[in-house]
């Protein structure tokens, strides 16, 4: 499925609805999709909404959506509901939102629901906003269902969060105050109409008045009446307040990089768990691996050692190859064809006065090029450049504990050019091999750390 950037941006109602499908599903594209989006966002107001089910949060995002276009605004919805197996907008189907504001080319609703094993909601969530930003429109305002953690964190990545409440809560209040309180930039004690309103207001001044936000702001409470359209200019007034108030200070930066940072490790989360499961174990071995961890098995942390393996292995032995030694006559001519022609790039360079080297490394992956070039005549490097003319004259392995490779190396009879190590290159440990006992290689010992 492509879709078409220019028509997303013109706001295109089909061009938006494939555009979070692309990213919900996280399909080929996605990442070019964002990457392109990235550069339009911006311009709306970001609005989360969450609270407890039964709030009456939907009817007041309703009333609130229709108080924008009002207005003239254009207004997307996302509605995140983690606990229902269908998303795209299924679930709204019954709901009479559909009937008042469906049907208005100027409001886009989408519901967006949990995908896979592997989670993801959060960052869907997020790049569903950007999309809607881009396409577009003045106000996003993002609904949750309920108040999992999951929801907090998607409502917390909003310019402004709405907590909403309801009268009667009592107790309530208390238990949720952990999870939302903190995050309400405005609060609305919806269903106003109901008997103990003054007691929840007493009770959530209460509380508010005992947190310590660091913008020192003064989050308002707004009663509401959603059914009867009561309280609405209120809360829009309360959301401009609060917008007003970031503008002021720095705390828009503030509140836009602690998002970014948020958002960047739930990307790298999702990333780096894709791309290991690509390499070290598809959903079956997941599969098979929970059984075995249901059945006793195997312990939970065993069990993520095996699906991890060798890559990230923490023991005391051989890890990867952390370099490959190449023989030069002059680094800087070298490079020529290490970096101008193939491409990797030169990101240190030393001398090491204890092997009378010049260095340069340049990684490739987990793994480096590290060219040598002798700096004097009885240079290690001078001898071997004379008998063979340049070339491979090392191979360095990580290792996690150098002297306990060392100790087993010696009582198992090979021959140690280093039988303790000394300082290497960006003052490593390292200790060689001689080739003698290692079929004419020369193996390096190298402990980053
Ligand atoms: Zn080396």
């Amino acid at each position: 499925m492509t879709v078409s950037i220019d028509k997303l941006l013109a706001g295109d109602t089909r061009a938006i609805a494939r555009a979070i499908t692309t990213v919900e599903n996280g399909v080929d594209g996605a990442v070019e999709l964002m990457k392109a989006v990235f550069a339009k966002t911006g311009r709306a107001l970001v609005i989360g909404i969450t609270g407890a089910p039964g709030a009456g949060k939907s009817s007041l995002v309703d009333k609130l959506a229709l108080h924008y276009r009002d207005k003239g605004e254009r207004v997307g919805i996302i509605c995140v509901d983690p606990t229902s197996p269908f998303s795209g907008g299924a679930i709204l189907g019954d709901r009479i939102r559909m009937a008042t504001l469906g049907l208005d080319k100027n409001v886009f609703i989408r519901s967006m629901a949990t995908r896979g094993n592997l989670g993801g909601l959060s960052r869907a969530t997020a790049d569903a906003v950007a999309i809607l930003d881009a396409a577009g429109f003045d106000k996003v305002i993002v609904e949750t269902v309920g108040v999992g953690q999951d929801e907090v964190e998607i409502v917390k990545t909003a310019d402004v969060s709405i907590v909403v409440l309801v009268p009667g809560m009592g107790d309530d209040i208390q238990a949720i105050k952990a999870g939302i309180m903190e995050i309400g930039d405005v609060f609305a004690i919806n269903k106003a109409d109901r008997e103990g309103v003054l007691r929840t207001q007493k009770e959530l001044e209460a509380l508010l008045s005992l947190a310590h936000r660091p913008d020192f702001w003064n989050p308002p409470i707004v009663k509401t009446i959603a059914t009867e359209n009561k309280g609405i200019e209120d809360l829009s007034t309360a959301i401009e307040s609060y917008r007003a108030f970031q503008k002021q200070g720095d705390a828009s930066l503030t509140r836009k990089k602690a998002i970014a940072h948020w958002r960047l490790i739930e990307l790298l989360r999702e990333r780096l768990l894709t791309d290991m499961l690509r390499r070290t174990g598809s959903e079956t071995e997941l599969d098979d691996l929970a059984g075995r961890i249901a059945s006793k098995e195997i312990d939970l942390y065993s069990a993520v050692e095996e699906l991890v393996g060798p890559t990230l292995s923490k023991g005391p032995g051989l890890r990867y190859i952390n370099h490959l030694g190449v023989a030069t006559k002059g680094i800087d001519e070298a490079l020529g064809f290490w970096v101008d022609a193939l491409g990797l790039e030169n990101v240190h360079t030393e001398v090491v006065e204890d092997q009378k080297v010049r260095v340069a490394m340049l990684p490739i992956g987990e793994s480096r090029i590290e060219l040598l070039e002798p700096t004097s005549d009885d240079s290690p490097i001078s001898k071997f450049i004379e008998k063979r003319g340049g070339g491979i004259h090392h191979i360095a392995v990580e290792v996690g504990d150098i002297e306990s490779v060392l100790a087993k190396l010696k009582a198992k009879g090979v021959r140690l050019i280093d039988e303790v190590p000394r300082t290497g290159a960006e003052g490593c440990l390292v200790a060689f091999i001689h080739p003698s006992s290692a079929n004419g290689v020369l193996l390096e010992l190298v402990q980053t750390k």
